[in-house]
């Protein structure tokens, strides 16, 4: 049974790959009455949020922010750089890619899925043959989830770039970093990549509710021309307005005091640092599994990804029956599996606000929640969590941050 009566003591653990854990200092920076949206004081914290949330992106281009869920900024990318009809090449990660090429299909696109098993990334060299085929360069863009949320796999984004350089093929690389942003190393210049969508609740440590475009120079002349319908999503009015700190309408003021204070917070910490510790807790977490003599999702090792560990059940347990036991005894909520995955894996989200005791509760709170649930392991993945923290904790450090890089 659940809880659903009394306060249960400490915080919940919102271990779910985002929503994430909100700080206090974000919680804090939100707690302000709502400003007028027209006013100075309102025009000066834009400005700021506007120039700084480019550094996470890695980007001196322009970042749109609308007041929406990821999915909006999806929908955005595509309907400022595309017309009706237009092929787009994407790749079956897993989830989020089927579900952002069910968007292309419903606003009149013709997407070409590249089929995948939901346990590995991008196949670069499928991306590149396919787009050598295309002599005729139908193809206008290439689409890909950088990390899948749903299988806990990060791609190759730079591979990709690669992949349509060696082709010559002028398609417009767009990139979901909803769940990556702000959590594993993103590089939107240096990867050439012309549309970056993000979304705030994940290692932006924010609530739902914001979404971003980072738009190159080849996608902003791309909107120029293109002709799917768009008003609510134009680049065009955004970006002008934006220019002097301003929104073409009310944008989610609370949320975006709450963005700049977690830009500061990404900043002070240093962008390499975040990375770093991400990548410390998702390999703690792999020992975990292993430990338990568990399986993880994701089948290449060179694609872990750094902010959740998709981990698959043993045949014939159900991951949802032991997720609601760690809910209802341990207070800690884990992601479920998603449609074709459903029922066989959950997901540890180890993204965001984050730190080694958070992930070794956490971790306590699995390995607790599978002896409570019955489901065969083995004892000490929290050990051996911890083993691996204590030898980055005295001198293994350096070493850790340098193979992170
Ligand atoms: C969470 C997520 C989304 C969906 O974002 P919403 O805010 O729920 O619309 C899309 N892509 C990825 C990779 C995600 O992790």
């Amino acid at each position: 049974m659940l809880r659903l009566n009394g306060h249960p003591s400490g915080r919940h653990f919102l271990q779910i790959p985002g929503p994430t854990n909100v700080p206090d200092r974000i919680l804090r920076a939100m707690d302000h009455p709502t400003i007028d949206h027209r006013g100075p004081e309102f025009q000066a914290m834009a400005l700021k949020v506007l120039r700084d949330v480019r550094q996470v992106f890695q980007t001196v281009q322009p970042v749109v922010i609308y007041p929406s869920s990821g999915t909006g900024a999806w929908e955005a990318a595509l309907v400022n750089t595309l017309s009706p009809g237009d092929r787009v090449l994407m790749v079956e990660t897993g989830h989020f890619a089927t579900l952002w090429k069910k968007i292309a299909e419903k606003i009149g696109l013709k997407p070409e899925f590249i089929v995948g098993d939901w346990r590995r990334g991008v196949d670069v060299a499928a991306v590149e043959a396919r787009l050598r085929e295309d002599k005729g360069q139908a193809i206008k863009a290439v689409c890909v989830v950088h990390n899948e949320t749903s299988t806990a796999v990060t791609s190759d984004i730079a591979g990709v770039r690669r992949a349509i350089d060696a082709a010559k093929h002028p398609a417009l690389l767009m990139v979901d970093t909803i769940s990556s942003l702000g959590s594993i190393d993103y590089r939107h210049d240096e990867w050439g990549v012309d549309v970056t969508v993000g979304g705030s609740q994940k290692g932006l440590m924010l609530p739902p509710g914001l979404s971003f475009n980072a738009i190159s120079e080849k996608a902003l002349a791309a909107s120029k021309s293109s002709t799917l319908i768009r008003s609510y999503w134009s680049w065009e009015e955004q970006l002008a307005m934006n220019a002097n700190g301003w929104f073409p309408y009310t944008p989610a003021t609370n949320l975006l005091y709450g963005l700049s204070e977690a830009v500061d917070m990404l900043m002070e910490e240093g962008l390499a640092t975040v990375f770093a510790r991400h990548a410390r807790h998702a390999e703690a977490t792999r020992r975990a599994v292993r430990a338990w003599g568990l399986e993880l999702l994701c089948v290449n090792p060179a694609e872990y990804s750094n902010s959740l560990t998709a981990v698959l059940m043993p045949a014939g347990h159900d991951a949802d029956a032991f997720r609601k036991v760690v809910l209802t005894k341990f207070n800690m909520s884990l992601g479920q599996g998603l449609t074709k995955v459903a029922g066989k894996v959950f997901r540890i989200g180890h993204l965001g606000d984050f730190n080694d005791l958070s992930l070794i509760g956490t971790l306590g709170g699995v390995e607790m929640g599978l002896a409570v649930a019955g489901v065969p392991h083995k004892v000490g993945g929290t050990q051996a969590a911890m083993d691996y923290l204590k030898s980055v904790a005295s001198g293994g450090a350096q070493a850790h941050a340098r193979a992170a890089e």
